[in-house]
């Protein structure tokens, strides 16, 4: 999303984005962007810091009052760049203008693929075990067999995070931390009824070992 009010530089951004492959929504105040982020949440808002409404850090705090959404600030003068550093507004990057619309597109790349989780990157975020099963993690479905299984949202989160780490036997705790988080206040038994359930809806040809003594080992 481009909340941006000089309709050259946003039209400009648009087309290059577009031809970049991305579709792209104008905001041209910072009200029309707030709105927008609204109802059709963008997976990133390039957020130009002068505007006839409320200025960008404005727009950029009420944004985050809700959202993650990253954010690109497009910037005109040295004294915004020290506000943009200085408030941590929680932006991901700025670019100054006059800048290249390459140089916008290639942050907003490098900002999206940021944001996602390693394995993501790889193969379009699909992951074999064996012959049977794959993890898509950009969808997050799992298919034995072609056939989509539902898992709940925790199954899938441990099922995606031992399909990385294919081979390596892994610790409860290094579940935990790796699938609920370190900050979590789950104890072992957390581990073992989810991965009971895996086991019950992908069924025997899921090769999810018990390593006595340590944890699990899928593969
Ligand atoms: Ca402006």
């Amino acid at each position: 999303m481009v909340v941006e009010d000089e309709p050259n530089i946003a039209d400009l951004l648009d087309m290059y984005l577009r031809e970049a492959g991305f579709r792209v929504l104008q905001g041209a105040t910072g009200a029309r962007g707030l709105e927008l982020v609204e109802h059709h949440g963008p997976a990133l808002v390039i957020l130009d810091i002068g505007l006839p409404d409320v200025d960008g850090f404005e727009v950029c705090r009420r944004i985050r009052a809700r959202s993650a959404v990253p954010v690109l600030f497009l910037t005109a003068r040295d004294g915004e760049i020290d506000r943009i550093l200085g408030l941590e507004l929680g932006a991901d990057d700025y670019v100054t203008k006059p800048f290249s619309p390459r140089e916008v597109v290639a942050r907003v790349k490098a900002i999206l693929r940021r944001g996602q989780p390693e394995a993501a990157r790889a193969e379009g975020g699909l992951l074999r075990i064996g012959d049977d099963f794959e993890v898509d993690i950009g969808r997050r479905e799992v298919r034995r067999r072609g056939d989509a299984v539902a898992l709940a949202t925790r199954e899938f989160d441990l099922l995606a995070h031992l399909t990385r780490n294919q081979g390596l036997a892994l610790s409860r705790q290094q579940l935990l931390d790796g699938v609920w988080g370190a900050d979590w206040y789950g104890d072992d038994r957390t581990v073992d009824v989810h991965v009971r359930q895996l086991r019950k809806k992908l069924g025997d040809d899921l090769p999810l070992a018990t390593v006595w003594g340590i944890g699990y080992r899928l593969g």
